[in-house]
């Protein structure tokens, strides 16, 4: 069964470790991150197959320390044609830098995964969707960091982050000198409330139907439906941080069935990287 559409979706890989869960009391500093033990190498690699098997292109979005450390990583999702992308470096929330800060890390992370893949990154995900009301900066700096677009406003209150708006489709942002295309995260409205089934605990808690049934209307609606993933998500034994109840729920629910979810997605519909989407939709850039 598969779905064919004119719009089509996005998959994206936030490329990561399993200790880089956020604004938990127990997540390590990076200054103690080389001593942990690593998952995300096989993890990220379990992926990679499935998208090969597939034969769909993926989004990857690499934290520049992931890159640095396993830079060949980086060259195999290349090679196997997936778009590289930037998680920026250090994976600090937005809203806790300065925006000096957040422009310096989200150079250096640029520079670091440009040098590997040898080609340029156009692509920007902040570290859990943190761009909020107490970033406005936030653009204005990402395109200074030399980015052409950007994944990371999240229309939906979060625990970290969330920015309330009604821009739910991808949209130009106008800067000082040129622009960039924003992405949201894919949210649809459940009972008035914008909700996210695409990706983190909604798409392993839901069931596949439902998250089947509200991709087909995102679609409907004319917008791409962009969906998320951590390599830890598919590894029901990596490590646990200590957490309280509820975000011990919400990051760990349902580990063991996510592969079996994507897996069916990526068979049900079309797939586009946020690169070629904005490449079949120059009225996107139709700001500048
Ligand atoms: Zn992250």
């Amino acid at each position: 069964m598969s779905q064919k559409s004119p719009i089509k979706c996005i998959f994206s890989v936030d490329v990561e470790d399993w200790f880089h869960i956020l604004d938990v009391q127990s997540t390590p500093e990076l200054s103690e991150w080389e001593s942990l033990p690593s998952h995300v190498e096989k993890n990220f690699r379990r992926l990679l197959d499935l998208f090969s098997e597939k034969k769909v292109s993926a989004s990857c979005f690499f934290l520049g320390w992931i890159a640095e450390k396993y830079p060949d990583l980086v060259k195999e999702a290349s090679d196997r044609g997936h778009e590289i992308a930037s998680h920026g470096y250090s994976h600090k929330l937005v809203y806790q830098m300065t925006a000096e800060e957040f422009f310096n890390d989200a150079v250096k992370s640029r520079h670091i995964i440009e040098n590997i893949v040898g080609r340029p990154v156009s692509g920007y995900r902040s570290a859990g969707f943190s761009t909020t009301v107490s970033t406005p900066w936030f653009f204005e700096k990402l395109i200074e960091a030399g980015y052409q677009y950007d994944s990371s406003v999240f229309p939906a209150p979060r625990g970290h982050g969330g920015l309330k708006t009604n821009d739910f489709a991808p949209y130009f942002v106008k800067g000082n000198e040129r622009g960039i295309i924003e992405f949201p995260i894919t949210v649809t409205k459940l009972f008035g409330k914008p909700l996210c089934f695409f990706g983190g605990g909604y798409l392993r808690l839901f069931p596949y139907f439902l998250i089947r049934n509200m991709t087909l209307k995102v679609l409907s609606e004319g917008r791409p439906a962009v969906f998320y993933v951590h390599p830890r998500e598919i590894d029901p034994a990596h490590p646990r941080l200590p957490m309280n109840i509820i975000r011990r729920f919400k990051s760990y629910v349902n580990l063991s069935t996510t592969k079996g979810k994507i897996s069916q997605i990526l068979d049900d519909f079309e797939f586009a990287t946020f690169e070629s989407f904005v490449n079949d939709h120059p009225e996107l850039t139709q700001g500048e």
